[in-house]
């Protein structure tokens, strides 16, 4: 159904506009050192260098609407920005500037809520235009393969949203080390967790020292004044690797058009059994809670919640053979069929199944297409 063709990186959708599929591999390809935060290496260097000339050639179809469009999806963006933030913004930037000026004006994270204003303003160009009495029909595929070529760029946005720097500042105290989310689990780090609150120890307070920017607080190694390591993070690290997988296969899921499987894990049961769980924990990048609003508790962003699922799914030991037995469930089948399938006998598959938390039973949930 969906045809990728995967990078290190950034994944090139079926349908996304040639040249930018090319800037896009060039860019994946190019940007192991590069950052947010280098001079030397600065990500929106090589922003500028590669997307910036395909990002203007994607409009080159509807080239007399372009500038309107993106002026559209521009004002629709800050009051958007301004019911969420109440902001208003930099006055000095606007839609139509290049890609990489507005990545670097806006932030990556922003720069994905405005591509999806873009993407809106295209749809309803090119609605506008399928209602017309004599439809330009070059016209509405040209609409269309920028709309596809939007979610390219909305993944770049994302990855270089999530990019860390290759060498981190170790030893140098700023407000900028470690990322945002331990790197166990889809929580805060302590660090990130104190800033978002305000609570910013003063400049020369210890307390400051002793802020985990690598770990939230369960997974931090050891508790403050204290040489005692933690069994929560012995548990998450021996698991490390299972965590990473899971983490890995669930992103590139939650990039998935519906209903195609996207986990990539080299088993076709295990994929589906990571599509099942993205569509009833509505993990995706098209579900509608992924898109703006401001995170809070209740819809924390995407990014968390994936690494909360994948740190989840390791402490209840969903491994790959549990995952096959429940899709098989899934799809009808007894536990001696599903037992007859994978060649183990229906003890050891009623054995598996018998921890399995109920939240992972898909098997039980009423919806399962
Ligand atoms: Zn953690």
């Amino acid at each position: 159904m969906v045809d990728t063709q995967m990078t290190p990186h950034i994944t090139i959708w079926e349908g996304c506009d040639p040249q930018l599929a090319d800037a896009i591999s060039a860019f994946s390809s190019e940007w192991g050192p590069y950052s947010t935060l280098s001079r030397r290496h600065s990500i929106y260097s090589l922003l500028r260098e590669r997307i910036d000339p395909a990002w203007a050639s994607l409009f080159r179809g509807i080239h007399e609407w372009a500038p309107k469009v993106l002026d559209t999806a521009w004002v629709r963006y800050r009051l958007d920005l301004m019911m969420r933030t109440r902001l208003a913004g930099d006055p000095a930037l606007n839609g139509t500037l290049p890609f990489s000026a507005i990545a670097k004006g806006l932030g990556f994270k922003e720069l994905d809520v405005f591509l999806q204003f873009v993407g809106r303003a295209v749809q309803a160009k090119s609605k506008a235009e399928g209602r017309s009495k004599l439809p330009n029909l070059p016209r509405m595929r040209e609409m269309e393969r920028a709309s596809r070529s939007l979610d390219n760029l909305r993944e770049l946005a994302i990855r270089c949203h999530a990019k860390k720097p290759q060498r981190s500042a170790r030893g140098k105290l700023n407000a900028l080390r470690g990322g945002p989310y331990c790197e166990l689990c889809g929580e805060a780090t302590e660090l990130a967790g104190y800033i978002s609150v305000g609570h910013w120890p003063e400049e020369d307070d210890d307390d400051r020292l002793r802020l985990s920017s690598t770990y939230c607080r369960s997974h931090r190694p050891k508790a403050p004044f204290s040489n005692i390591v933690q069994a929560e993070y012995l548990r998450a690290r021996r698991s490390r690797a299972d965590f990473e997988q899971e983490l890995e296969r669930l992103e590139r899921q939650s990039y998935a058009r519906p209903p195609a499987a996207l986990g990539l894990s080299g088993d076709a049961l295990v994929d589906e059994f990571i599509r099942l769980l993205c569509q009833q924990r509505e993990i995706s990048i098209y579900a509608p809670r992924a898109s703006s609003g401001t995170p809070d508790r209740q819809h924390p962003p995407l990014e968390a919640r994936v690494r909360k699922e994948a740190r989840s799914m390791v402490d209840a030991k969903i491994s790959d053979q549990k995952k096959r037995i429940l899709v098989l469930l899934c799809k009808g089948m007894n536990q001696s069929e599903a037992a007859a399938q994978l060649g183990m006998s229906r003890q050891a598959v009623s054995k598996s199944i018998d921890g399995i938390p109920h939240t992972y039973r898909l098997d039980l949930c009423t919806v399962h297409p």
